[in-house]
């Protein structure tokens, strides 16, 4: 569970504002828009992956207190188990592969119960 950055209380990580401080915690009052926020005095510019590599045009860097855009430079930008997706064994091996390839799986059924009524 997330905590506030203004207050430190654990938040529900869906809720729009901190219930005990009143902070905004999503931006536009959207639950799905994360609003980072910096602490203190500190910038989130000076840990921003976007900051880094000079792409962030935002007219608040580089000295945004809050932002929609941050990421953390210390954080992949894309999540890693896309590339090298987890490696489960047995039955959980069996439901992932069965996920991760639903179309793959249809066509394998319907060819086996082709291949059963013709034989029938
Ligand atoms: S995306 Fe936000 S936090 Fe990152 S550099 Fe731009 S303004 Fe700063
Ligand atoms: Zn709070």
């Amino acid at each position: 569970m997330p905590t506030c950055s203004r207050c430190n209380q654990l938040v529900d990580s869906q809720a729009v504002s901190c219930p005990h401080c009143g902070n905004e915690l999503k931006a536009f009052g959207h639950p799905g828009i994360p609003l980072y926020q910096a602490k203190d005095t500190t910038y989130l510019c000076d840990r921003c992956i976007y900051h880094e590599d000079d792409s962030c045009n935002y007219p608040q860097r580089p000295y945004a207190k809050t932002c929609t855009l941050f990421h953390d430079k210390s954080l992949p930008l894309v999540d890693e188990w896309q590339f090298s997706p987890p490696k489960y064994k047995g039955i959980k091996g069996i439901q992932f592969w069965f996920s991760a390839n639903r179309g793959l799986a249809i066509i394998i059924l319907i060819v086996i119960v082709s291949v059963l009524i013709a034989v029938i």
